[in-house]
């Protein structure tokens, strides 16, 4: 479809749940159209992509397909720490800043298109632009293209985010559950799947100046592409669709080729985290996942970026260890904390991560685990998760259940999707400030677990829609899934638009 002269140029926001599946939409798109594709972001972000990208070539010499732009960006510039451009391990207000930080990089983008302009006689086909990044909309007025809008995460959590956002303040003087515009009476929600911020907004705090002025943009630009399947969420679809009243293309799940064809050569992002505990080889996860029976392992993450209280990793510790369940967690200290400080004894019982080890009955992953690897081996029977959107589709495509525990973001608004829509998870606390009792962590891990009751049941529901998730980008026997076909249907778009104009 399409000639390989066109070009489309990507903006990702500087986030690991970002720029993965923005990676993934890039290498989709050129393997569908042949199209060149640029990724444009920030120095040290491009420079992470680098290696990554580098390995899709067949061999040393040829070029990649995809052409990596470092836009100019000093975080100290913007009272950030020096080089800290993801939100990987920063602090709240850090995050905030780097989020009005991320604004600044409309004037170099708008240079950079229009220098592709000139390079090549017209503006690039479209851009592709984080929903964060309504700047964008902007740019493509400004520079004679078009603008589309993608949302990292699926269609539920998008709509009632982006609900949120636009119907400040949530101030819940009479009661704790409330409708969300846009949201079925029976979808009701409650103030503590708020994040603190979100329950404070008012329009005028840091939090807001940021999220409604873009999320507002990203409402101009052409249409939005979401991470979403069409047969797994059809509510979230139905809901995002009524709201944002533009064509919305349910194009996932944008997920590393290894995870939804384990033949493929292709690497993905997880296993490449060189540098970051050397005990987190692909290889060893795997090995150590090989000594267990199929099934009987439950793996812990909290994604790229969150870690839980010093007492929530304390009883989540203990319950584990009550519970007899072989896991890998993949631990990051609480924050202040250090890795292996002397304060250690604070946030993890004594002696734990030795026990364990020696018994072989957890692994403790320091920082960063190769993830994809160990959600898609037999032995994964579960997952304790944040709920993040990439997580749950690698989860849920290998038709692992979840134990939930949204920390920020959407994730509370997937993580009752999960539950109440899907039947696939279910809500272990929620929040860096709860309290959780190891009693607890220990009931629900073991519910889970097994296979018979509820277990059992989420068990069932997550390979139905594991299967379902795989259909949606499987192409045989001149059946297309239906999200290759709204990734073409969104290509033939942009190309008629591209017809008109000329
Ligand atoms: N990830 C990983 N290893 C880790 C933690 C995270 O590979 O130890 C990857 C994970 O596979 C997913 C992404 O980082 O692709 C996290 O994205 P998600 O949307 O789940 O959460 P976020 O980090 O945005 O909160």
């Amino acid at each position: 479809m399409g000639g390989s002269q066109e070009h489309i140029v990507m903006l990702p926001f500087m986030a690991q749940g970002h720029i993965i599946p923005f990676l993934a939409l890039a290498r989709q798109i050129h393997q569908r159209t042949g199209f060149n594709i640029t990724i444009a972001n920030t120095p040290l972000n491009i420079q992470k992509l680098q290696s990554t990208v580098a390995k899709d070539t067949s061999s040393p010499s040829s070029q990649s397909p995809i052409n990596l732009v470092a836009l100019p960006f000093n975080s100290a510039d913007h009272g950030l720490p020096p080089g800290r451009e993801s939100t990987e391990s920063l602090p709240l207000q850090q995050i905030i800043t780097l989020f009005h930080a991320s604004a600044t990089l409309e004037a170099p983008c708008r240079r950079l298109i229009s220098d592709i302009a000139d390079k090549e006689g017209r503006p690039p086909l479209c851009i592709i632009s984080d929903v964060f990044f309504g700047w964008a909309t902007n740019v493509a007025k400004i520079t004679g293209t078009v603008n589309v809008s993608f949302s990292t995460g699926g269609a539920y959590g998008t709509a009632a985010y982006v609900s949120m956002w636009q119907n400040l303040p949530h101030r819940f003087t009479e009661c704790d559950d409330f409708c969300l515009p846009g949201f079925p009476d029976s979808c009701r929600f409650h103030i503590s799947q708020l994040h603190r911020f979100l329950r404070a907004a008012d329009g005028t705090d840091a939090w807001s100046t940021f999220f409604q002025p873009q999320i507002s943009l990203s409402l101009r630009s052409y249409g939005w592409l979401c991470n979403a399947v069409e047969e797994i969420e059809p509510l979230g679809l139905d809901i995002l669709r009524k709201y944002v009243k533009l064509p919305v293309w349910a194009i996932g799940p944008l997920l590393p080729p290894s995870i939804l064809n384990p033949s493929s050569s292709s690497s993905n992002v997880s296993s490449q985290r060189a540098g970051r505990d050397p005990g987190s080889s692909p290889e060893k996860c795997l090995e150590w996942l090989d000594l267990h029976p199929q099934g009987s392992v439950l793996y812990i993450s909290f994604g790229s970026q969150n870690t839980i209280s010093p007492s929530q990793m304390m009883e989540l510790a203990k319950g584990l260890e009550d519970s007899g369940v072989a896991f890998i967690w993949v631990i990051r200290p609480p924050i202040g904390f250090d890795l292996k400080g002397e304060f250690r004894a604070e946030w993890l019982p004594e002696g734990f991560e030795e026990r364990m080890v020696e018994s072989k009955r957890g692994l403790l992953v320091h920082n960063w685990a190769p993830q994809v690897e160990i959600l898609s081996h037999k032995s994964t029977g579960a997952f304790i998760s944040h709920c993040g959107w990439n997580s749950t589709m690698e989860s849920l495509s290998q038709g692992v259940p979840i134990i939930g525990w949204p920390l920020a973001a959407e994730q509370a608004y997937n993580s009752k999707m999960l539950m109440e829509e899907m039947g696939v998870s279910i809500e272990l606390t929620r929040g860096v400030e709860s309290t959780i009792v190891k009693e607890e962590v220990k009931r629900v891990i073991e519910l889970v677990m097994n296979r018979k009751g509820k277990g059992g049941e989420m068990k069932k529901k997550s390979v139905e829609i594991g299967e379902l998730i795989r259909a949606a980008v499987r192409e045989e026997g001149g059946h297309k899934g239906s999200s290759l076909q709204a990734m073409d249907d969104f290509i033939s778009t942009l190309l008629s638009l591209q017809q008109t104009k000329a």
